[in-house]
């Protein structure tokens, strides 16, 4: 009854109610409903509230106000300002990892733009780039979702977004494999417009899995980092463009060649790789392999990545037996092994992509 009272007071049902949406029921009443934390928690201040989970600076349990004593991690990509404790985050990633091993599934934390995407503002595409798009909208319309040979490029908000070749393929693939999160340094609003482009039906990640720039302020402005994912590290692969972001979970990296459709013209341009195309895909009016090309490759691995850690005799034993398991170990090897092949093995899959690539630009001059 006093609980009953409690929740009315502070709006828990309702919080309830759509974190539940978000988050799952079993998830959501253990953020709420947790009673009392133990007497050994060291990051306690005495005589703060001893509630793990705070909207903004106010416990969702008490109310009382922290005033920043207590040290929290930021998760307001799944409710605004929603605050919680490393050790509740924990209890939580305890469950996911239940949950996501019994359903044989690990996790995937993927970067949009240079992996997925290449974006270009409407004001920074080269004249060429302008003219070669006001070319193609003539050929395939002006409703801009130009679903032509070369690939699907998109008008959005204030810029161009060209999706990379093979992209839909490789996410209803690897989310058989993984549950998907996507984390982008770019802010929300650009985020939840390319979840949508990705993935209009809602398969393959949930609005809630969508980390943006605004999501992490608290933490560096520069970095990515896992803290703000619910899952143990051991059971996440990060797929990126861009190693520098990921400094403090080198092991989680599975680090992708950039793509980059549209041409840069601007010594301001950032491109994460040492060595960008000469020419870029518009430039060649043609675009990386889809069957050959970076993401069927990723796609490869990652398989192999799952089939390691799950295809072990310990199957039959029942899933505590993956909970030893640490998918970066798993993935170091993978990436090790690619290293490995011999340097004419590695001409020849080469061989393959530009020989790829070169036959579309070749069709594509033709179309
Ligand atoms: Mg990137
Ligand atoms: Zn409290």
């Amino acid at each position: 009854m006093e609980q009953q009272q409690l929740d009315e007071e502070t709006g828990t049902n309702f919080r309830l109610d759509l974190l539940s949406s978000l988050l799952g029921q079993q998830i959501a009443s253990g953020i709420l409903n947790y009673n009392t934390i133990d007497d050994d928690d060291e990051d306690r201040v005495p005589n703060s509230c001893p509630h793990p989970v705070f909207i903004g600076n106010s416990c969702t349990k008490c109310g009382q106000e922290t005033n920043g004593t207590i040290s929290t991690i930021p998760f307001w990509y799944i409710y605004p300002r929603l605050n919680v404790c490393l050790k509740e985050v924990n209890r939580i990633r305890d469950t996911n990892l239940q949950r996501l091993l019994s359903r044989r599934k690990l996790h995937l934390v993927v970067d949009l733009d240079h992996t997925l995407v290449h974006t270009r503002k409407l004001y920074k595409l080269s004249p060429e780039d302008r003219n070669f798009l006001r070319l193609r909208s003539k050929r395939y319309g002006v409703d801009y979702n130009l679903a032509g040979e070369l690939g699907t490029l998109f008008q959005v908000g204030d810029g161009w977004t060209k999706l990379r070749p093979f992209v839909r393929e490789f996410l209803r693939e690897a989310s058989t494999m993984f549950d998907i999160t996507i984390y982008t340094l770019g802010c929300r609003a650009y985020a939840w417009d390319m979840s949508k482009l990705l993935d209009p039906d809602g398969m393959y990640f949930d609005n809630w899995r969508v980390i943006s720039r605004e999501d992490c302020v608290a933490l560096d402005k520069h970095k990515k980092c896992l803290d703000v994912v619910l899952e143990h590290e051991r059971v996440v692969v990060v797929m990126d463009d861009n190693e520098a972001v990921w400094e403090d979970h080198k092991t989680n990296l599975f680090k992708v060649t950039p793509y980059n459709y549209f041409s840069y013209f601007s010594p301001e341009d950032k491109v994460h790789d040492a060595s960008p195309p000469r020419l870029s895909w518009s430039q060649l009016n043609g675009d990386e392999s889809g069957e050959n090309g970076v993401l069927a490759m990723a796609l490869d691995k990652l398989r192999l990545v799952h089939q390691a850690f799950f295809d072990d005799n310990s199957t039959v034993k029942g899933i505590e037996d993956y909970g030893n398991r640490d998918v970066r170990q798993v993935l170091q090897r993978v990436l090790m092994k690619q290293k490995s092949l011999s340097k004419k093995q590695k001409k020849q899959q080469l061989k393959k992509i530009n020989y790829n690539g070169l036959a579309r630009n070749l069709q594509a001059a033709h179309l």
